[in-house]
């Protein structure tokens, strides 16, 4: 029986469900992992990750497609970053086929709570791991904990799209260079402080420069950046410190490969934003969302502050169409739980 939540009116936020999914690594190796019903997690006091934030994250969607089925969005994606993000932050790599395996038992488990077709909301997963035993001395832990659990969101444009705006802060957005393309809780705890600054100055988001030369554009504080050009040609900032969003790289296969567009993956000088048309932030949670206006110092650029610009629609009703299975989707993007 699907749970009777209004999904509509449901925000971004946590709502329990039913089952999470555990693994725990020890002595070199990761047991068979369970579902639990237990929402806590009990830690030592000098667990790694409460000392020295060992710990990374992903973030996903569930839906219903058009056609009754429950799927999920290139998960093989998420557990290759994952990984790669463990990687750098010497923690144990959950193995990729066991992530996907993860993801599909905690969505089964909690098929009730996955928003019916239509309503424009999702059951979001956030697969998780931390360094779990005692680190006092700096070094990484050697026991981690990896774990998924899911909760229902709402649509995210409640009430129509409206344009955001964006400032470029004196901040950098990750604060030891070299870990902004990792997926992890440090960088957005790095980035509280700019965002709170950014919303008690008027604005929705921070357009963040590259660190060592502040001329190029890099990503927001979650969501990387699409530009449309006057000749419609979709433009991504090639950088290796922002994140590699999934959304964005689906994207720029879609405008290539379904709309027929140039999409090009490569350095954006500030000085090159106010030439663009139309601009556009990234991600999971939202897909595309449109950025009215960007603001540095004195300077102001304005894309337009009351719709979706032409060709981010465009991208927007494909790429959400291949998800809600409207569209064809290409070979291995979606995968069925149910
Ligand atoms: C998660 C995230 C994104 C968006 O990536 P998706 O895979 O599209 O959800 C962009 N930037 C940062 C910093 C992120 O953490």
């Amino acid at each position: 029986m699907v749970k009777d939540i209004d999904w509509s009116s449901l925000g971004f936020g946590y709502v329990k469900t039913d089952y999470r999914y555990v693994s725990n690594f020890k002595n070199g190796k990761w047991d068979d992992g369970a579902l639990i019903t237990d929402e806590t997690v009990t830690l030592h006091e000098s667990a790694g990750v409460l000392q020295y934030a060992q710990t990374c994250f992903e973030g996903m969607k569930a839906y219903r497609t058009v056609d009754g089925k429950v799927v999920c969005f290139r998960p093989d994606l998420n557990a290759q970053r994952m990984a790669d993000t463990c990687e750098r932050l010497e923690m144990a790599v959950f193995p990729k086929d066991r992530f996907i395996d993860a993801v599909e038992k905690v969505v089964k488990a909690n098929l009730d709570f996955v928003p019916p077709y239509g309503s424009g909301a999702s059951l979001y997963l956030r697969p998780y791991m931390f360094g779990s035993n005692a680190v006092i001395g700096v070094k990484p832990a050697e026991e981690f904990q990896f774990r998924i659990f899911a909760t229902p969101v709402g649509p995210y444009f409640k009430g129509g799209v409206k344009p955001i705006s964006l400032r470029v802060p004196d901040f950098d957005r990750a604060a030891p260079r070299g870990t902004g393309h990792i997926k992890a809780g440090l960088n957005y705890a790095m980035s509280l402080h700019p965002i709170v600054d950014a919303h008690n100055n008027g604005f929705n988001e921070n357009m963040y420069l590259d660190s060592k030369t502040r001329t190029k554009v890099e990503e927001t504080g979650g969501a990387n950046i699409i530009f449309v050009t006057k000749d419609n040609t979709v433009v991504t900032p090639k950088s290796d410190t922002i994140l590699p969003s999934i959304t964005r790289r689906s994207l720029m296969y879609v405008a290539e490969h379904y709309l027929g567009l140039k999409a090009e993956e490569r350095e954006v000088s500030y000085t090159e934003v106010k030439e663009f048309k139309e601009c556009a932030l990234c991600g999971t949670a939202a897909v595309l969302s449109p950025v009215g206006r960007v603001v540095n110092g004195n300077e102001e650029i304005v894309f337009g502050m009351d719709a979706m610009g032409e060709i981010t629609k465009k991208l927007y009703d494909t790429l959400t169409g291949i998800q809600m299975g409207r569209i064809e989707a290409p070979e291995g993007w979606i995968k069925v739980i149910s």
